[in-house]
């Protein structure tokens, strides 16, 4: 990856261990920073896709924003360079207690998810002699043509106002006291890979901009979301810039070219920029099928096991002429027959080998978990020919530190 050999990662840091490119994050936004080229726009971050300190800092300093779920993941931001009034908050269920928090530190707005959270925010904010500024995730209703796990702009999705009481939902809002609206926003889905989704859904949002400034409620900015898909298994997703001249063309059309622009892309960020290193640990060959038994497992990539994800997996280095391919389930250590990365691989391996989960740098470091008391991957940070390791491998005691006995 850029100038480091991968193997000696490895024999240096141990597996599983994800690695990323800087260059290949950094390629990823400027596709975005040259559809936004001459307009009002910024680029937030939306950080759960890969909430790594080192990764955060890296998107800080070029610039970006962060779409943030959680006061966890606002204190993360923060502790990475992160400006407040760069960060948007989403979240069908944020608490008292984070809002409270985000006030504090002055964040740019709250993507507000229902009516009762309007209530809330206003009074919290009352309480601190602060107004909130807000803006309204709208359910479009479109259909983002992806996994249902990850479609989030249908109406029976947990996810944003329903299109058609989104006018009164603002009209609330702007009678509360500790609320300023400042925005409007949507976000329909992830991993989407057709331009037509999002053009539909700016449609509507245009369409709820129009009635509500006829109500006389400006609307500041617009917020399309993420959701941009990445190449896993050859999808061929727009790229960012091509995916915004369209979107830019029907903006200007109908006249809001000039507004600013906020979107909130994650995966298509950081999900190609990343691989996790994994060492075939035994070949266990069976009637029905074959196992290939690997040091990494569901609690560091758990996008199989969740969503029937595709990651390819490659051997990193070329097996020796005399290892006859097989067909393989690769699968980890951990106790749930859920515990799969590949399934009906062609492989030329044997124990020891290294293998490489393709496109694992989005949603899997942050979704990793302790299970079966797996300490987490180690991850570096490739920069040229210097490798940061910005993660270390997490130790059992590391694990246990917060734990109690009796
Ligand atoms: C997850 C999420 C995103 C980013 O989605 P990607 O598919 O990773 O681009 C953006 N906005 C909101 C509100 C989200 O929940």
């Amino acid at each position: 990856m850029e100038d480091v050999p991968l193997a000696d990662l490895a024999a240096e840091h141990g597996t599983p261990l994800f690695v990323y490119s800087k260059a290949a994050m950094l390629h990823a936004l400027a596709a975005y920073q040259r559809g936004f080229a001459g307009r009002k726009a910024q680029i937030c971050y939306a950080m759960k896709a890969n909430s790594s300190l080192g990764v955060l800092q890296l998107f800080a300093r070029a610039g970006c924003g962060f779409d943030i779920v959680s006061g966890g993941e606002l204190a993360r931001a923060l502790a990475a360079g992160g400006e407040p009034s760069k960060v948007i908050f989403s979240g069908v269920g944020k608490t008292r207690a984070e809002m409270k928090q985000a006030l504090q530190a002055g964040i740019g707005c709250f993507n507000v998810e229902s009516e009762a959270e309007l209530d809330v925010l206003s009074a919290v904010a009352t309480q601190m002699g602060l107004k909130a500024p807000v803006s309204l995730r709208v359910n479009p209703n479109v259909d983002a043509k992806t996994h249902p796990y990850i479609s989030t702009g249908l109406k029976g999705n947990k996810f944003g106002i329903a299109h058609e009481n989104v006018l009164t939902a603002y009209r609330h809002a702007a009678k509360l006291p500790g609320l300023k609206v400042v925005g409007i926003d949507c976000h329909i889905g992830s991993q989407i890979t057709e331009t037509t989704p999002y053009l539909d859904a700016m449609d509507r949002v245009l369409d709820l901009v129009g009635e509500i400034e006829a109500a006389g409620i400006a609307i500041e900015h617009i917020d399309f979301g993420g959701g941009l898909g990445i190449n896993y298994n050859g999808e061929v997703p727009p790229e960012a810039d091509e995916l915004w001249v369209h979107l830019l063309a029907k903006l200007d059309a109908r006249g809001y070219g000039q507004r600013k622009l906020m979107i909130e892309p994650g995966r298509s960020l950081v999900g190609n920029a990343g691989v996790c290193l994994t060492e075939v640990l035994y070949l266990k060959p069976g009637e029905q099928k074959n196992f290939c038994i690997v040091d990494a497992a569901m609690n560091d990539l758990p996008r199989p096991a969740m969503y029937e994800a595709y990651h390819q997996i490659v051997p990193v280095t070329q097996a020796a002429d005399h290892i006859p391919s097989a067909r393989y389930e690769v699968v980890g250590p951990v106790c749930e027959s859920g515990d799969w990365l590949g399934r009906e691989r062609d492989l030329r391996v044997h124990s020891g080998d290294l293998l490489a989960v393709l496109s694992t740098g989005a949603y899997c470091m942050s979704m990793s978990s302790n299970y079966n008391t797996r300490g987490r991957a180690a991850e570096v940070l490739i920069d040229g020919g210097r490798a940061h390791l910005i993660r270390h491998r997490e130790t059992a005691s590391d694990q246990m530190r917060s734990e109690r006995l009796l």
